[in-house]
């Protein structure tokens, strides 16, 4: 059975950006009759906000959005990802780095495959030893990708030296542990993912199929500020943005007048092959939102 999930950050409210994530995760695993988790990913606690992780849910809840089974904290799974780390230092993958961000700034921010500053007193971060050079993939929805790992991103941190599992691996680890088969999530993080099939194979999981979501774009087709893609959607009126993302997902809204309703028929109908690699936030959406912020 197809498992799919959304992952949110507790930074802040749900917003139509992170709307379209759930959305578009639950109609494709929905459709396929599979099952939809929540992960909640409250691994960063400088950018988590106070009480974020119960209001997100709650407005899931009111979007009709439930996840099937428990919602999974990834701030109580350190040992697992503490797992991951070891067997990858042990195979020789993973070493101590101290450079900072200023280190690395006169190479163009990409690692040098070793570390260039001194061990310090403060405590190091892990890297990934990045070998691969092009790894490719394809997606069901941006099509065939491909990066050059070792040029475009060098040596990347799995390990914080905050003391914290970063993203990409807690990511890898979460995914193949909840038995995640299809990830389905924004287009933001397309160029995450050839870093997470690398730490996939590395660890000896299995690749899920990957779907990103079109990336919002203005009315004028460039890329939409973040202010304007970070409005928060109204729990208390879930319809019309919950039309407004199938919408913006290509899919015809609708016109059930009940959310569970309107979510099954449109789950139903969903036509992968009608979702845009990028779309315009619909206006009407956009400026109601604007007018209530
Ligand atoms: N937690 C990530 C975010 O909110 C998403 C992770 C994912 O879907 O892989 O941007």
């Amino acid at each position: 059975m197809t498992r799919g999930r959304f992952a949110p950050s507790p930074t802040g409210r749900l917003h139509f950006g992170s709307l379209v994530a759930a959305l578009g995760s639950w109609l494709f695993a929905r459709h396929a009759d599979g099952r939809w988790i929540v992960r909640m990913e409250d691994l960063d606690r400088e950018r988590e906000v106070q009480g974020a992780a119960e209001r997100i849910l709650a407005t899931l809840d009111a979007f009709g959005l439930v996840s099937d089974e428990d919602i999974v904290y990834q701030s109580r799974r350190s040992d697992r990802y503490a797992a991951a780390l070891a067997r990858l230092e042990r195979d020789g993958h993973a070493y101590r780095c101290w450079c900072s961000r200023t280190d690395l700034e006169p190479r163009g921010g990409i690692h040098p495959s070793e570390c260039v500053a001194q061990p310090g007193e403060r405590a190091p971060a892990w890297r990934l030893r990045v070998r691969d050079h092009v790894l490719a993939f394809d997606d069901a929805i941006q099509g065939p990708q491909q990066q050059d790992l070792a040029r475009e991103v060098g040596d990347f941190v799995i390990w914080r030296a905050d003391g914290a599992c970063a993203y990409q691996l807690a990511v890898v680890v979460d995914d193949a542990a909840q038995e995640i088969d299809q990830v389905v999530r924004g287009a933001d993080l397309l160029d995450s993912t050839p870093r997470q099939i690398l730490l996939q194979r590395l660890l000896g999981l299995p690749q899920p199929a990957y779907a990103h979501l079109p990336l919002a774009l203005g009315t004028d087709g460039r890329k939409l500020s973040k202010h304007a893609a970070s409005l928060p959607v109204d729990a208390r009126d879930p319809l019309p943005a919950l039309r407004a993302a199938l919408h913006f997902l290509g899919q015809r809204a609708p016109t059930e007048r009940n959310v569970h309703m309107l979510l099954s028929r449109a789950s139903r109908e969903l036509a992968t092959a009608s979702i845009p690699r990028a779309a315009a936030v619909p206006v009407a959406f956009a400026a109601a939102r604007n007018a209530t912020s």
